[in-house]
Parts: structure tokens; sequence; C-alpha cells
């Protein structure tokens, strides 16, 4: 068995024991492999191993590493999450060639999306980004704001408003760990309170998705425990 389909399988266990700790069934969470940094070939061990849903923070990349992988596995089902900061001239190929988008935060972004998704595609899933760090992060939507883009946001064509998205400060202490992802979870609850009917909560990287999942998330993001330390040189 490849390294990836080993790494695989240890981040599943973690996500398992995480999910039994928090009473909740290993199929409420889905695995999102980060495969940014890393080559096709790394995208398709790991399609190899089982793994089918995928997630990119830089646009160029991506979209030669889509190709590559449609190409050399026509016909199998991948997922393409973008997760990384959006520049408003860089929308359309988001629209086109991913599945989901997580790292929406403007409605000028979002309004982009929905009129460049085509038509004979299904409504773009997207998630809306939120800033629980304050001043510490420059990314996503200000609490206080977030209930206004969302209700911007579900109005729009092609859409699909699935959720919220956070990436709070990195912290070592689980306890603030889960402090920051229960406020992610309390905005969640809060929208569904008003209506949105939100099902997805994306939140928890390698080093704190058992936090993440004790609180909620139902989508982990994970790219370094799968694929190896990354080399940004
Ligand atoms: C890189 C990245 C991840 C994965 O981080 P790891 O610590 O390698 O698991 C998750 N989410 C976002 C938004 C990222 O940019």
């Amino acid at each position: 068995m490849s390294t990836i389909a080993h790494k695989l399988q240890a981040v599943d266990s973690t996500i398992q024991a995480a999910c039994a700790a928090a009473g909740r069934p290993r199929g409420a969470v889905q695995l999102l492999a980060v495969s940014k940094t890393f080559g096709a070939d790394a995208v398709l061990e790991a399609i190899d191993a089982g793994q089918h849903a995928f997630g990119e923070n830089y646009l160029q990349e991506a979209l030669d590493k889509i190709a590559a992988v449609a190409a050399a596995r026509p016909g199998t089902a991948v997922e393409w999450h973008f997760i990384g900061p959006i520049q408003s001239n860089k929308t359309r190929p988001l629209a086109t060639g991913f599945d989901w988008v997580h790292t929406v935060e403007r409605l000028k972004i979002a309004q982009r999306l929905a009129e460049q998704r085509p038509a004979g595609l299904s409504p773009l899933n997207v998630c809306l980004q939120v800033n629980i760090s304050g001043e510490a992060s420059k990314s996503g939507v200000a609490p206080a704001e977030l209930a206004a883009l969302a209700q911007q946001v579900a109005a729009l064509p092609q859409l699909a408003l699935r959720g919220l998205m956070a990436i709070p400060e990195p912290d070592t202490d689980v306890a603030r760990q889960r402090a920051a992802f229960a406020q992610v979870r309390a905005l969640f609850d809060q929208l569904n309170q008003d209506g949105f009917g939100l099902d997805t909560l994306s939140m928890g990287m390698s080093a704190d998705l058992g936090a993440a999942i004790a609180e909620g998330a139902t989508i982990v993001r994970v790219g370094s425990a799968i694929f190896g330390a990354r080399n940004y040189a």
C-alpha cells in the first residue's frame, strides 16, 4: 500500500474516533483531501485509495491538476473544492471548473460566480467564510455582517448556499480550538434558526480536526496529514 493510502487510512481512523467520541456517525463528516502544492500523481494515488474529494487553494495550479487528473482517470467522479482566497477577476474558472467554493466572503464574488456558473451544470455549492479571529485575520466576513450576506447569496441563481467555512488562528490548546469552532457552530445554528437550511460546516485541518468534529464539523480539510509537509519553494 502506498504512503498516501496508509495516511488516508490513519486520518480516517482519527475521524472515526472523533465521531465516536462526539456521538456522531462517521458518515456525518466528509474528508476533503487538500492537495495544494502536490502534483496530479499524488491526487491519483489518493483516488486509487478511494478518496474522491480534493481541495485546492491556487487557481492555476488547480486547473492544471484537474485537467491532468481527468485525462489520467477518464470517467472517474472527482469532486473539486476551491478553498483559497478568490480574486474577483478570476471567478469564471471557479464557476466552471469546481463543484464547491468554500471561501466566499463578499457579495460581488458571489454575484460573479452566479452569473458565470454554466446553465448546464448543477448549482455551484458555496460556503461563506467567517472571520472569527477578528483583527488577527483579514479573510472572511465579520460575524455581524454574516446574516445580511447569507440572505443576499441565498437569493442568487445557480448557487447553492450550503454553509460556513472558517480557519481559526492556529492554537495547540484543544479547549481553545473547540471554543473557536463553537463560535462558528453558533453562527451556523443561528442562520438555521432563521430558516437558511444549511448543512455544511467546513472546519478543521490536520492539527485540529478532532476539536472541529467535536463542535459539529461536516467537512474537515486535511492536507499535510495525508500528503506530507508542503514545500512552497
Ligand atoms: C492548506 C489548507 C488546509 C490543510 O491544512 P493542513 O494543516 O495541511 O491539513 C485546510 N484548509 C485551508 C483553507 C488550507 O489553506
